[in-house]
C-alpha cells in the first residue's frame, strides 16, 4: 500500500480518530482547562462528530481546537496528506506540486503549507548539544538583499547562521550580518555549556571568549583544513547543500519576509533526518505534535495575557 492510500489520508473520519490517538495516548486533553482522561463523547443528531465534553469545566471541544487544523473548510484528511508530503520531501514541495498532487486550490496549498511551516518552527525551546556531545556552527548566503549590488564576500546576500547537533537538532537563524557581535549571544543563548562547538577559524569564531563552551574547535578552511578528527563542520556544510538545492530547485524565489519560515522547515527535517532513525511516517507523527501543541500554546499565553490586562 503506498503511504497516501492509508485510511487516514483518505477519510475525514479516520483522520480524525487517528489524530486523536496520535495526540491523547493517555486520553483526550480538554483544551480548556487541560484536564487529560475521562471525559465524554457527544453522539448523535445535532452534534459534529468528534466532539467531546470535558468532565471538569463542561467545555466542548475537538482534537482540532487550537491547532492549524481548526476553522479551515479543507477536510482533515487532506491536512494531515499536506503533512506528510512537506515532511517526506527532503526539498521541501512547492506550493503549485501541493495543489497538483493533493487536489486543492493553488492559493489553499499556499495558505496550508504556511500554517505547515509555521509550526516547523522550535519543537524544543531548550539549548542543543550538553553531555559533552558535538554542536557544529556554521554560516551560508542566500540570493540577494533589495537594493544591494553583488560584491565579493557575500554582504549583499542574506546571510544564515546554522547550528547543527551531530546527534540531534539544526537550528537555523535569518542574520542580518555575520560578526563576532551578532554570533556570540545566538551561539551562548541556543547551545549548552557542556558541548563542544565546531566551527571553521572565521574571525566571529575566533573571538568567542574562551570557556564559553567545554570545548572550541576550528577547522582552518584558508589552509585547505576541512577535518581534524571530530573536528569539522562537514554536517552544516551537508545541510546547507540541501537548503540551498531546496531554496533554489524547489522554492525558486524566497522572499526575506519569508526566509526564516523556509529555514524553519529544513531544520525541521533535518532535525528529524533519516540517518536519525527517522522515516517518513515518524517524521510526519513528529510535526503534527509540533503543530497542534504549539497552536494550543499560543492560545493559552494570549487567553492569560487578556485575563491580567
Ligand atoms: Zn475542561
Amino acid at each position: 500500500m503506498s503511504a497516501l492510500n492509508q485510511p487516514h489520508f483518505q477519510d475525514a473520519a479516520k483522520a480524525r480518530e487517528w489524530l486523536e490517538a496520535l495526540l491523547w495516548p493517555n486520553g483526550a486533553i480538554c483544551p480548556h482547562c487541560g484536564t487529560v482522561g475521562g471525559h465524554y463523547t457527544l453522539q448523535g443528531k445535532g452534534h459534529r462528530p468528534g466532539l467531546w465534553m470535558c468532565k471538569d469545566c463542561r467545555e466542548q471541544f475537538t482534537v482540532t481546537v487550537g491547532t492549524v487544523f481548526e476553522r479551515s473548510k479543507v477536510k482533515l484528511n487532506i491536512w494531515l496528506q499536506a503533512v506528510y508530503l512537506l515532511c517526506s520531501s527532503k526539498k521541501g514541495m512547492s506550493s503549485h506540486q501541493l495543489h497538483r498532487t493533493i487536489g486543492v486550490t493553488y492559493k489553499t496549498a499556499w495558505f496550508m503549507s504556511h500554517r505547515i511551516r509555521e509550526a516547523f518552527r522550535n519543537g524544543s525551546p531548550g539549548p542543543l548539544g550538553g553531555g559533552g556531545s558535538i554542536v557544529e556552527a556554521d554560516e551560508t548566503f542566500y540570493g540577494r538583499i533589495k537594493g544591494r549590488n553583488p560584491k565579493p564576500g557575500g554582504d549583499s546576500a542574506h546571510k544564515i547562521l546554522s547550528l547543527v547537533s551531530r546527534t540531534g537538532e539544526t537550528r537555523s537563524f535569518h542574520i542580518a550580518n555575520v560578526t563576532a557581535k551578532t554570533i556570540t549571544p545566538i551561539l551562548r543563548g541556543n547551545i549548552a555549556q557542556d558541548t563542544k562547538l565546531f566551527t571553521d577559524s572565521a574571525g566571529h569564531y575566533r573571538r568567542l571568549p574562551k570557556g564559553t563552551f567545554k570545548k572550541h574547535g576550528m577547522v582552518n578552511h584558508k589552509q585547505k583544513e576541512y577535518a581534524r578528527g571530530e573536528v569539522h563542520s562537514n554536517t552544516a556544510e551537508g545541510y546547507f547543500g540541501l537548503l540551498k538545492r531546496g531554496l533554489y530547485g524547489t522554492y525558486q524565489h524566497v522572499s526575506e519576509a519569508h526566509l526564516q519560515r523556509y529555514v524553519d522547515e529544513f531544520d525541521f527535517r533535518f532535525t528529524n533526518r533519516v540517518s536519525q532513525g527517522v522515516n517518513d511516517a515518524e517524521r510526519t507523527d513528529a510535526a503534527l505534535r509540533q503543530i497542534t501543541g504549539k497552536r494550543l500554546t499560543y492560545r493559552r499565553v494570549s487567553a492569560r495575557s487578556q485575563d491580567q490586562a
